[in-house]
């Protein structure tokens, strides 16, 4: 018999963000394999007998190449009914969910998705900064900043000289980068950009910048660590409500 793989999203890290229907399956999961970013209290929350699988991968730094996390979950569906997969945020925002479930279904194991709450729009919220707002954006764009920085990136950085928020995951080691490709194209360098560290844990930290200077003020952070780059980010000023000034 194999079991059934439930692709979950753990959410941005406030252990309260994650979803009901992630708590159920967490509840009953015969083993739990979860990356770095999720955060590790919600295996508290396990039932007496349930193993854990650490597959830590935070950015680029995979502890375990891709193949060989599909192969731990698809070995651990044959030797248990339930078996939860835990990502931080939403599986499928760069979360190699899909790849997990396509991996999955070539052998014949059932899954399911478990949508959370991504740190793409949960994080800037939390730092006071909507991804859109009446009068000043009508859209918003999440991009990975590891793709940014490339040789021959696939981002398509002419297209970013819209109005639309921007919102680099995995980009803060490329930010010198991405910074520089944005005034390239023609942002101005007072334009407004905030990179937000450690988005809803208790240590969150939102540094406000220009495109100028917000290297200078923000490369030590720590991560994880996400940008935001629109006018919306000037909203943070009277909308900041989670972290102690
Ligand atoms: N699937 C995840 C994103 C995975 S990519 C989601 O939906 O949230 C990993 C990147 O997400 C990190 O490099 C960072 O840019 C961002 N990230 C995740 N959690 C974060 C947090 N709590 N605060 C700030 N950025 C975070």
């Amino acid at each position: 018999m194999t079991g059934k793989v439930f692709l979950t999203g753990a959410g941005p890290g406030a252990i309260d963000l994650l979803t009901v229907k992630a708590l159920r399956v967490i509840r009953e999961a015969d083993v739990i394999i979860y990356d770095r970013l999720a955060n590790p209290d919600i295996l508290d929350e396990a039932k007496d007998g349930c193993e854990f699988i650490y597959v830590g991968k935070e950015d680029s730094h995979h502890t375990l190449p891709q193949d060989e996390i599909n192969e731990v979950i698809f070995k651990a569906a044959k030797k248990y009914e339930k078996v939860v997969r835990l990502k931080g945020g939403d599986p499928l925002v760069f979360g190699r969910g899909g790849e997990e479930a396509l991996y999955l279904k070539e052998r014949g194991v059932k899954f399911e998705f478990i949508p959370g709450v991504t740190s793409a729009i949960a994080v800037p919220q939390y730092a006071g900064i909507p991804v859109t707002h009446r009068g000043i954006t009508v859209s918003f764009r999440v991009v990975t900043g590891h793709e940014a920085a490339k040789e021959r990136s696939q981002i398509p950085w002419e297209n970013y000289r819209t109005d639309d928020t921007i919102v680099f995951l995995m980009g803060l080691h490329r930010l010198d980068y991405i910074v520089k490709k944005l005034i390239e194209i023609g942002k101005p360098e007072d334009f407004p950009i905030a990179v937000i560290s450690r988005g809803t844990w208790p240590d969150e930290k939102t540094v406000i910048g220009t495109l100028k200077n917000i290297y200078e003020k923000a490369r030590d952070l720590p991560t994880p660590a996400l940008i935001v780059v629109g006018e919306v980010v000037k909203l943070h000023d009277q909308l900041s409500w989670f972290e102690k000034k």
